[in-house]
């Protein structure tokens, strides 16, 4: 889980077009971020330009407020032809369908957690084989973020939504639903309808 915070001035970046607005807006004051004081030692934060561009920096520890982007990761599974979706049991985008997906928790591979969360949401275990997409947003309400998608296969388990979403079913390329949640989950399966997806190995460390 992130804390309250971050994911709050990652509302303000997804509010907005570029980093430059943001400066901007914190050079002319009408807009802040939510970190308001240091993390660290509590003293409050200034605005400063550093590492190009302008950022809450603490004038006694020297806390530089990086506002990155989330990072998250998404599976696309297929079995006999049909292809696994999630209905969200949350918002954003409650009630439409999208892949298994999730966050990236910092001590995990991005890899490790796109199976974790296909397993969470849908019950089955999966092993990850090849890299799809990598694929970046700014218009989610959580903020922006970098999602990867994996395509993986099924290795067990039984199909139970779980977590985030309340349905998983396997889903023909005829019958795919019509709400399809964010913009690069559709992307992706309309490629795969097209058979125009390119997978890429996944190469793991020795
Ligand atoms: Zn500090």
């Amino acid at each position: 889980m992130c804390d309250p915070d971050h994911r709050a001035v990652g509302q303000f970046v997804g509010g907005t077009r570029s980093g430059g607005r943001i400066a901007a807006r914190i050079l002319m004051g009408d807009e802040r971020p939510s970190y308001r004081y240091c993390p660290y030692c509590r003293t409050e934060l200034s605005d400063r330009l550093v590492f190009g561009r302008t950022r809450r920096v603490c004038p006694s520890c020297g806390f530089v407020h990086f506002v990155d982007p989330k990072v998250g990761v998404a599976v696309l599974v297929e079995h006999a032809g049909k292809v696994l979706l999630v209905r969200r049991a949350v918002a954003p985008s409650q009630g439409a369908w999208c892949l298994p997906s999730g966050f990236v928790e910092s001590d995990e591979d991005p890899a490790e957690a796109a199976a974790r969360e296909c397993l969470e949401e849908t019950g089955l275990h999966v092993r990850i084989t090849d890299l799809l997409h990598v694929g970046s947003y700014r218009n989610d309400p959580r903020g922006a973020g970098i999602i990867i998608f994996y395509q993986a296969q099924v290795v067990g388990g039984w199909l139970t939504p779980g977590d985030d979403a309340d349905e998983a079913r396997f889903f023909a390329s005829h019958e795919l639903p019509t709400e399809i949640a964010f913009r690069s989950n559709r992307e992706i399966l309309s490629r795969w309808q097209r058979g125009q997806l390119v997978p890429c190995p996944v190469i793991r460390p020795q």
